[in-house]
């Protein structure tokens, strides 16, 4: 099919529908967009453009396929990868149009184990620079070398996202995106009367990172990695809690909307991945193992978020565990104020590696969480797709439906700008002008569990 018939064109940046358009593709763009010339009586289709997961993982895997086309059934169009290698960088997958776009991507993400000083720092966002990174992600960093790697970095004409440097000013990073919120307290430090005595705690009590480089430690240090990121909360001492608890009862409502207006006229952005801080800070709630898309995670998947459930109860009792949930919705809180102070947000969701999230789904999940938080639903869309294309810089080629624009599409049986989950009803999606129905998004949906 080289064109959609009698449908409804919304437009993300201002909620307006223009029903009864024929829209036509060619080369995997839109080339035209009119009038249908004699409209049907039948149920409204809308479309928007394709969703992008702006914090995602899927070239992690050895075989991304299954989790690209999973994520391309749940209507994701195009990904911001946040992690990269050198080979990634040298080798870009190809475009394919049973997969989402590849949108950006970074070389390694900076930790003490490539960038432990500021030397060391600024030779490495040197290398991926050369190497062609779009961006330079921090993931573990002390102000000092923080300050190394903006410094490089803004010589490279790079720009810098990810986690705020550990116990630094929230307002000192220039990150253009911070990533779930901090992560951690992060943004909540910000937003305390006790901000200093907070941040000086939080610098006391950095993420244990294993004492890289070590030789032939490779594999031992990936499979610890590997469970670090499944679920970080796990790691959160007694006195990291006791931070926790002084963080939300010192939190000042005019402090973090000074923040979220530092945010909007600094232009940071935030990708908060609120599902993924859920999964983590709730992360032995019972609505996880009950959400009925955990049947296209992969078996090994399930079993290895079950058990991170379950060391996750074992360790923290039901008091500790009453303060991840509170912090969460105070990081929900944190997300409305951002958005009424006009700070810019990306819908993001840190698939493949985390538990409980589940590639493709999960942006659904975070569209429901971002609506919990008090955004409208013409915001959560806005979120997922002219957002994204303004952040990426990629306005000419996407976040709308108009012509000369790729032709990735979602379309859906519901005005996605009356109720957020209206999202969710997805009766079709189209990636470079190739149209999926609702009976060709199923067997995408389902490679990822067959090929477990
Ligand atoms: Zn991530």
């Amino acid at each position: 099919m080289d064109h959609l018939a009698d449908v409804a064109v919304v437009d993300p940046r201002d909620g307006s529908i223009t029903p009864h358009q024929d829209i036509h593709f060619s080369a995997g763009r839109i080339a035209s967009i009119g009038s249908t010339a004699s409209p049907g009586g039948g149920r409204t289709r809308f479309v928007v453009p394709g969703f992008v997961d702006m914090h995602a993982h899927p070239l992690n895997l050895a075989d991304p396929t299954p989790a690209l086309r999973l994520m391309l059934s749940f209507g994701i169009t195009g990904y911001r990868q946040m992690s990269g290698t050198p080979a990634l960088l040298r080798n870009r997958p190809a475009a394919d149009s049973r997969s989402p776009r590849l949108l950006a991507t970074p070389g390694s993400v900076l930790t003490p184990i490539n960038a432990g000083t500021p030397a060391q720092a600024a030779a490495e966002v040197r290398r991926q620079a050369a190497a062609g990174a779009d961006f330079i992600k921090v993931a573990v960093a002390t102000p000092v070398v923080y300050a190394a790697i903006q410094a490089e970095a803004d010589r490279a004409g790079l720009p810098v996202v990810g986690h705020l440097p550990t116990g630094i000013d929230v307002r000192k990073a220039r990150y253009r995106s911070i990533e779930h919120l901090g992560p951690g307290l992060g943004l909540l430090a910000g937003c305390s009367d006790h901000e200093d005595h907070l941040r000086t705690a939080i610098a006391g009590a950095p993420l244990k990172a294993p004492p890289f480089p070590i030789p032939f430690a490779g594999r031992i240090a990936e499979i610890l990695i590997r469970r670090i990121v499944l679920n970080p909360a796990q790691l959160t001492t007694p006195a990291m809690l006791d931070s926790t608890r002084e963080a939300i009862d010192t939190f000042t409502e005019d402090k973090a909307r000074a923040l979220a207006r530092h945010f909007a006229a600094s232009e940071t952005w935030n990708c908060p991945t609120l599902i993924r801080v859920k999964a983590q800070q709730l992360c032995a709630d019972p609505v996880f193992p009950s959400d009925p898309d955990l049947r296209y995670a992969t078996a090994k998947e399930r079993k290895a978020w079950t058990a991170a459930a379950k060391a996750f109860r074992r360790k923290f009792d039901e008091s500790q565990r009453a303060v991840f949930a509170e912090q969460f919705a105070l990081q929900q809180r944190m997300v409305k104020i951002l958005d009424e102070e006009g700070a810019p947000l990306l819908a993001g969701t840190d698939a493949v590696g985390a538990a409980w999230v589940v590639p493709g789904a999960s942006l659904h999940d975070e569209f429901d969480l971002l609506s919990e938080a008090g955004l409208t639903p013409l915001r959560i869309l806005q979120t997922a797709t002219v957002d994204p294309a303004r952040f990426l810089h990629r306005e000419d080629v996407s976040g709308t439906v108009d012509p000369g624009k790729e032709a990735d599409l979602v379309l859906l049986s519901a005005d996605p700008t009356a109720a957020a989950t209206n999202l969710h009803q997805l009766i079709g999606v189209i990636r470079a002008g190739r149209h999926y129905s609702t009976d060709d998004l199923n067997p995408l949906r389902n490679s990822n569990t067959a090929a477990a």
